[in-house]
């Protein structure tokens, strides 16, 4: 059987979104799961989504919330926002569920394509790709043709052949030649106002990338971030997809 894989980012503990995204990847064939980070953070179910991700097998690599939210490192250059969730997760989790999210590796490679949660130029200083040239420097340290991230939140494929071109994309076909970074959006908060779940089904076989977009009922996610206390602005977001 050939392999197709959900690549599934910033999930962020929102559960109602990640059980949405199962279903569709379910529905669409997926045999395998991989994950370019940031499975907690920001929403109210860091237990059962991290739970989930590694009944699945999947293949993880870490995000910055999964780092700070597993280690005793000050969070003084974070928004308070994320500061403040953060600690709250942090006492949510099991020593078990903490060691998993410590022992995530910065970057893997699987089946010939590489994840990571920000950059491949120094994975572990988390930037972020928001242009062309970010891009660029990120492929400088890309050794195979496809390279799967997240971290802003927002689904786009920047592609190099002789120079990086970027755009939005619903299908990008993979061909010799040329390198792909594609971010896949965010499951659990995406921030190019659609409010829908985003992930990306990686057929190896035809070697395509397809964008999904899944719709959830994200008023029970809210209430449960405003009955845990955290942060307002957490569950307005969720509505518009900021
Ligand atoms: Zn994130």
């Amino acid at each position: 059987m050939s392999k197709k894989f959900a690549v599934l980012g910033d999930i962020h503990s929102n559960w109602e979104a990640l059980s949405a995204v199962l279903e569709d990847a379910e529905s669409q064939g997926v045999t395998h799961y991989v994950c370019v980070g940031d499975i907690v953070g920001y929403n109210a179910d860091p237990g059962p989504c991290l739970d989930k991700i590694i009944e699945l097998g999947t293949v993880c690599v870490r995000g910055n919330h999964d780092h700070y939210c597993s280690h005793d490192e000050s969070l003084e250059d974070f928004h308070h926002h994320a500061a403040r969730v953060m600690t709250w997760t942090k006492e949510q989790l099991s020593e078990e569920q903490l060691e998993y999210l410590r022992h995530l590796p910065y970057e893997k490679k699987i089946s010939g394509f590489t994840l990571v949660h920000g950059t491949l130029d120094m994975p572990e200083k988390w930037g972020y790709v928001v242009g062309d040239i970010d891009a660029e420097i990120s492929i400088e340290n890309q050794t195979t043709s496809l390279c799967f991230h997240g971290h802003t939140h927002v689904p786009v494929a920047f592609i190099k052949e002789d120079s990086v071109t970027s755009s939005s994309f619903e299908k990008v076909k993979v061909s010799m030649g040329k390198k792909y970074f594609i971010n896949v959006g965010s499951v659990g908060q995406p921030r190019d106002r659609d409010p829908r779940a985003a992930y990306v089904i990686y057929d190896l076989a035809t070697r395509t990338v397809e964008l999904r977009r899944v719709s959830y009922d994200f008023r029970v996610t809210q209430q449960k971030v405003l009955a845990a206390g955290l942060p307002e602005r957490l569950a307005t977001r969720l509505a518009v997809g900021e």
